[in-house]
């Protein structure tokens, strides 16, 4: 079976989620849809999507930059089998309506809450959950990351309680519009929203978290600290674990890789996607078991992790692979990510 897909919303997810798709070999990537022409859209021509109308969208404006547009996102939904909303937050669950209206299924991005579809989903955790759903939510870029390290951990050894604090990147590298550009930002909700959006994947997990906003563009950073009833052995035990399993980079200290600087700049040399880095990056000598408890940063790259988490959402969606291991495998081979 081939998966007729159509990706709305086509910004920093949204054409990363297209070009993925493109790649897989079995799903079709339909057409993707925007409101206004701009450079993104360009781009899309270029590679040979076909364009639709979303939201306020007109044709004169199309016109007027000499973009080709093929209809409006009703007629793109006639023609697939599942949408993935990739509009800006809060817009997804507008777009909802038209999903329903049109019969056909979706996939929405984290920036929704939890109840506009009727799963969460993270490939490690809980790709089985997502099997012939109509709606399914991928969760946030933050929430991702800590998913998959959640899953790694727990399926070894009982967690008593987790806590993380997010340092937040304070905007994608493209949104002039966001800061701040000097100062650290607390987020004054305590505990942040990240540990409860975790708790829609793992509902039994004792996790809290706490956040605050940077000035920087490149990727989040998760100051973790675990506590378990039997923890790992050793450092070179939950190292072990990270290693072997997929969508995690654990660099050694002779990388010279020191910080995120260091890490994108490895996924610049390393040219997959736009040039991203869609694991989650742990560091060697940024890793200490003691004790009960374990510590460890990692760093998530807030435009790119939860694209491979989209494409196994649709090979949940429609039964595809008969489980995690094999759709990971297969996304993860297509779009270039190494395999553990
Ligand atoms: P974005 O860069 O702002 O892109 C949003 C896209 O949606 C733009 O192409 C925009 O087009 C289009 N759009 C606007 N109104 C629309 C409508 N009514 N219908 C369809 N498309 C519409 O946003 P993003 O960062 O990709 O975020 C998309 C989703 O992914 C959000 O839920 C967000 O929370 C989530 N997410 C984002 C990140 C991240 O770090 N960026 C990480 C993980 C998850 P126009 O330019 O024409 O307005």
């Amino acid at each position: 079976m081939t998966v007729r897909v159509a990706v709305n919303g086509y910004g920093t997810i949204g054409k990363r989620v297209a070009d993925a798709v493109a790649k897989q070999p079995d799903m079709k990537l339909v057409g993707v849809a925007k409101t206004r022409p701009n450079f993104e859209a360009e781009r899309a021509v270029a590679k040979g999507f076909k364009l639709y109308l979303a939201g306020s969208g007109t044709q004169e404006a199309f016109d007027q930059a000499g973009l080709p547009v093929a209809g409006r996102v009703e007629d793109l939904f006639r023609e697939v089998d599942v949408v993935v909303d990739a509009a800006p937050d809060k817009i997804g669950r507008e777009n909802a309506k038209l999903y329903q209206a049109a019969g056909v299924r979706a996939i929405f991005q984290g920036g929704e809450k939890s109840d506009v579809a009727q799963v969460s989903f993270s490939a490690l955790a809980n790709y089985s959950a997502g099997k012939g759903k109509r709606t399914i939510r991928v969760v946030s870029c933050n929430t991702t990351g800590l998913s998959r390290a959640v899953s790694v951990l727990t399926s070894r050894w009982p967690v008593e309680q987790w806590e993380a604090t997010i340092v937040r990147r304070a905007a994608d590298p493209a949104e002039t519009n966001r800061g701040p550009i000097n100062g650290i930002m607390p987020t004054f909700q305590l505990p942040s929203h990240h540990g409860h959006d975790v708790n829609t994947i793992f509902p039994d997990l004792h996790i809290a978290t706490t956040a605050v906003v940077v000035p920087t563009t490149l990727m989040h950073v998760h100051v973790n600290h675990v506590q378990f009833t039997t923890p790992p052995g050793d450092n070179a035990e939950l190292l072990a674990a990270f290693r072997s399993t997929p969508r995690f980079r654990v660099f050694s200290p002779w990388a010279g890789v020191d910080g995120t600087p260091q890490v994108m700049e490895f996924a610049r040399d390393r040219g997959i996607g736009h040039q991203d880095m869609m694991e989650n990056v742990l560091w060697e000598n940024g890793l200490r078991v003691d004790g009960k408890s374990a510590y460890f940063f990692q760093a998530i790259h807030q435009e790119s992790i939860v694209v491979p988490e989209t494409i196994d959402a649709i090979r949940a969606m429609f039964d595809l692979a008969p489980d995690a291991a094999h759709s990971i495998a297969i996304t993860d081979r297509t779009l270039g990510i190494p395999p553990p």
